[in-house]
């Protein structure tokens, strides 16, 4: 089952060093607070050693260890029943990218260590304790756990031991551990050393210098997807990577990821914008919130030297100058945002595809961003049946005497462009905007509008284009065109129809089609009324 979670089996290795970098940044946490850990924790290192005669891969890491407890919970798990049915769901779902993100999501990314080996044994210290543990598993259910002997115990960390299986035997070759790593975990903030032998002489192969620290020109496209990678859980290439270093009032680096698709966790209830945060390169939060919600697909890694070491993390969310950080981190993204939406409108258009809807949000939520999203929204519309329309384009081409900005809103813009609400607009070359995502409801009627022009709703009440001239070869039609035969099938219709509608109206907006329904004057949008319906409102 293993087999399948993972496409390429060699992703065990990235595995078990992120899990080993996280071991490393979770002893500098603790460091801080606690001076007898300080002063024993060596520089962070990850050591791999191979022995060939055995068959063994050891991963081992200088971190902050487990205790006996943190080994049940951490590693037991994989082996219990509820993993298990969850694995076996995912494939059953087929694996793949997605299987690849929901092990990424629920962090059972070490059990990806029985796609290659049969037997596993972590020996593992907790930092300052007298105690080391060693854990055996097999990966098919079970696994035992036992206080570690002398020689097995490692004098600080964790040792991952590996007996690989036949089929994986590949990596008992050190270039082949070296070709993968740099593959997979390019851009880890740890260094990495390789014992290919038994007594050989470890070889570093990786600095280890935190990405974001480097100067940009230093930086490959490769290592900065390599990161976004390890950090959001994501296996794609990011759509737009952002890197600055902050000087002046506040100090702080940040290297700033836009996915290439939507993540998992996009429109989870929660909403959380979650970054990492480091101060001088000690990782203090993994799920700060500096974002707001409308921003929450950005993954970014912010490095600070002037937030104070010695807070909690609890009190670092409520910081001003987390706040003040997080203020200007949006702002950048933003105006970054506009610069690419210039200099490549297609690029552009698949991100406002993917995050549009969430970023809309912020209309509604964020009302001093308000002009700054209306410069990046793009819309479909009669004119466009790609979301390629600004309202700068649709105020630009407003017909003669066209007073409002008209919309309308619906699931399928494809399908809305041919509802019958908008033939008259049509007759007379007036541009509706066509918007499909389900927070458009929402939005048009908290903002007042655009450049002193009111968003209207082409389902709300007598829409008066009488003013605005017919296209070309378009008549003018009136209500008092309608022969009495229609009037008196319109008091029918309403008598017919009794309490499920307010009225029925001969109408003028209709040009090919027979019917439509329409929302009162002041009253709610037809869509509107329709999803607060679905909430029970
Ligand atoms: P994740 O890393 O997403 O939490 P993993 O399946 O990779 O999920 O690891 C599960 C847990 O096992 C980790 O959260 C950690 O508590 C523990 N763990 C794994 N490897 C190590 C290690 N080298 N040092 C300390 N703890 C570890
Ligand atoms: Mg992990």
């Amino acid at each position: 089952m293993a087999h399948s979670v993972y496409s390429e089996r060699e992703v065990f290795l990235r595995e078990l060093v992120s899990n080993a970098a996280d071991a490393s940044e979770k002893l500098r946490y603790e460091a801080l607070s606690d001076e007898a850990l300080a002063a024993q924790a060596g520089a962070p290192l990850v050591t791999i050693s191979l022995d060939k005669d055995k068959k063994t891969l050891t991963v081992a890491d200088n971190g902050i260890g487990m205790n006996r407890e943190e080994l049940v919970s951490a590693l037991g798990t994989i082996a219990n029943s509820g993993t298990r049915a969850f694995l076996d769901k995912i494939n059953a779902d087929g694996g793949g990218d997605k299987g690849q993100s929901l092990i990424g999501q629920f962090g059972v990314g070490f059990y990806s260590v029985f796609m290659v080996a049969d037997r596993v044994e972590v020996a593992t210290r907790r930092a300052g304790s007298q105690e080391a543990w060693l854990w055996t598993s097999e990966g098919k259910g079970s696994y035992q756990i036992a206080p570690a002997q002398a020689e097995e115990a490692p004098a600080a960390g964790t040792r991952v031991t590996l007996h690989l299986n036949a089929e994986s035997e590949e990596f008992l070759d050190a270039w082949r551990i070296e070709q993968a790593l740099r593959e997979h975990s390019g851009a880890l903030a740890i260094p990495i050393e390789i014992a290919g032998a038994p007594g050989e002489e470890p070889r570093r192969i990786s600095d280890g210098a935190a990405l974001w620290a480097k100067p940009k020109s230093e930086i490959s496209n490769e290592e900065y997807a390599d990161f976004y990678r390890q950090l959001g859980g994501q296996f794609d290439e990011p759509a737009l990577t952002v890197h600055w270093r902050a000087e002046g009032r506040t100090e702080y680096t940040v290297l700033a990821f836009i996915p290439g698709s939507r993540p998992l966790d996009l429109f989870d209830p929660l909403r959380k914008a979650k970054s990492k945060l480091y101060v001088r390169r000690v990782l203090i939060s993994r799920e700060i919130q500096l974002l707001p919600a409308w921003l929450r697909f950005v993954r970014l890694v912010v490095d600070s030297s002037d937030i104070p070491l010695n807070v909690s993390r609890e009190m670092v969310q409520q910081s001003p100058v987390v706040a003040q950080i997080g203020k200007a981190i949006a702002s950048r993204i933003v105006q970054e945002l506009g610069k690419l939406a210039e200099a490549e409108p297609e690029k552009f258009a698949g991100l406002w595809e993917n995050f549009g809807a969430v970023i809309k949000e912020g209309l509604h939520e964020d009302p001093q961003r308000r002009d700054d999203i209306f410069k990046l929204a793009r819309f479909a519309s009669t004119r466009a049946s790609e979301k390629t329309r600004t309202l700068k384009d649709y105020v630009a081409d407003l017909r003669e005497n066209q007073t409002a900005i008209y919309y309308l809103v619906g699931d399928d813009r494809k399908r809305l462009a041919h509802s019958p609400q908008i033939e008259e607009f049509s007759a007379r070359g007036v541009e509706v905007l066509l918007l499909d995502d389900a927070v458009d409801a929402f939005w048009v009627t908290s903002c007042v509008g655009y450049e002193g022009k009111p968003f209207k709703s082409v389902t709300q009440g007598a829409a008066d284009l009488s003013l605005v001239p017919l296209k070309e070869g378009e008549a003018e039609q009136s209500a008092g065109d309608a022969s009495a035969e229609v009037a008196a099938l319109a008091t029918r219709m309403k008598e017919a129809l009794k309490e499920h509608v307010d009225d029925v109206r001969v109408s003028t907006r209709l040009r090919e089609s027979a019917v439509c329904l329409i929302a009162p004057e002041h009253g709610l949008d037809r869509q509107l009324a329709r999803l607060l319906a679905e909430h029970g409102q």
